[in-house]
């Protein structure tokens, strides 16, 4: 037993991985001032968003209020697909220096925790997906409808609050090792306040009002925080859950076309969980994905390069051929 319990005395064993490091690289600690800050996070847009449809009804929106609520959402949305997920957690290219701090950054002001928590966790999804050790399989809890239900919530929500953590130093090194981007996790808050602060900030300049400061806070920085915390989050749930399954993987995601364009293309998760590392998940012509489109626009500029566009081969290897590869997973889950 090491002595980092004593450092951190509230940190819980991680399944038997390796202890937690001393030093916090933002997210190691979700226990008190941090499980209140998660809390306050998830909740408060939320209730935004509940009220926000009388509201709208009442006030009207703005153009610049909805202006603000798109602009930044899909900042932050392709901070976390093209950023966290397929550059920092996949590695589907490689990008210059500045594209890759670009990145980091954009993904912080997601408001969906720190860079390094971020990827562990999602490497470890990928490790163990639908298995025992998934941070957040919907099907944790059984197969049965009630089971379902409760797996639903932990895959959306609830995983967020469990004790247990992502050993970082174990799943992800390589980030680790990269001062900027430990720097860049560690201040997460900075990042998230700022991503909050600036839609008000413009709201107010803009009008030169206060009401304007605070009505481009409600939509620019509550409503859409919440809007894209629920679609990230629908992608461990929903599309682990229900959606069409054409590819092979071991587990249960599913490609859900309605939600492609909110998720700016994260939804073809079936695709995704069968062929990881590759830059593009919506690979039929009419799948929609804006983030494969934004990384083949940084490629023309120079500033992505050694992309893993997936073949059409290697894609039609990864099919599963009727009557032979687990039929009971291409034909289940219509509903989407
Ligand atoms: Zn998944
Ligand atoms: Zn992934």
């Amino acid at each position: 037993m090491t002595t980092s319990s004593d450092v951190i005395d509230d940190a819980p064993e991680a399944d038997g991985d390796t202890p937690l490091p001393s030093a916090t690289l933002g997210g190691e600690r979700k226990r008190s001032i941090e499980q209140i800050t998660l809390l306050l996070f998830i909740t408060v847009p939320f209730l935004a968003v509940l009220a926000a449809v009388p509201l709208a009804w009442g006030w009207g929106v703005s153009w610049l209020d909805l202006g603000l609520l798109v602009f930044f959402y899909y900042l932050g949305c392709h901070g976390i697909t093209i950023g966290f997920h397929r550059y920092f957690t996949h590695g589907s290219f490689k990008a210059k220096r500045p594209l890759r701090i670009a990145l980091a950054i954009a993904g912080s002001m997601a408001v969906e925790g720190p860079l390094v928590r971020w990827v562990a966790d999602h490497r470890k999804h990928h490790k163990f997906s639908d298995a025992e050790g998934d941070p957040h399989s919907p099907w944790r809890f059984g197969e049965t409808v009630p089971a379902l239900m409760k797996g639903l919530w932990w895959a959306h929500i609830g995983w967020m609050f469990d004790e247990e953590q992502t050993p970082q130093e174990k799943y992800a090194p390589d980030l680790i090792k990269d001062s900027a981007l430990r720097t860049i996790s560690r201040q997460f808050l900075l990042w998230a306040g700022l991503s909050l602060a600036l839609p008000a900030l413009i709201g107010g300049l803009v009008t030169m009002s206060w009401w304007g400061a605070f009505t481009g806070f409600f939509w620019g920085s509550l409503v859409r925080v919440a809007l894209l915390h629920h679609v990230t989050w629908s992608i461990n749930s929903i599309c682990h859950a229900v959606g069409k399954r054409p590819f092979k993987s071991r587990d249960r995601s599913g490609n859900v076309w309605w939600l492609a364009v909110l998720s700016c293309g994260e939804s073809w998760h079936n695709l995704h969980h069968a062929e990881p590392t590759s830059a593009r998940h919506g690979v039929e012509r009419w799948q929609v994905d804006s983030s494969a489109r934004l990384i083949r626009w940084f490629e023309k500029f120079g500033w992505a390069y050694d992309v893993r566009w997936p073949s059409r081969s290697r894609i039609d290897s990864r099919r599963i051929k009727a009557g032979k590869d687990a039929p009971r997973e291409a034909e289940t889950a219509e509903a989407a």
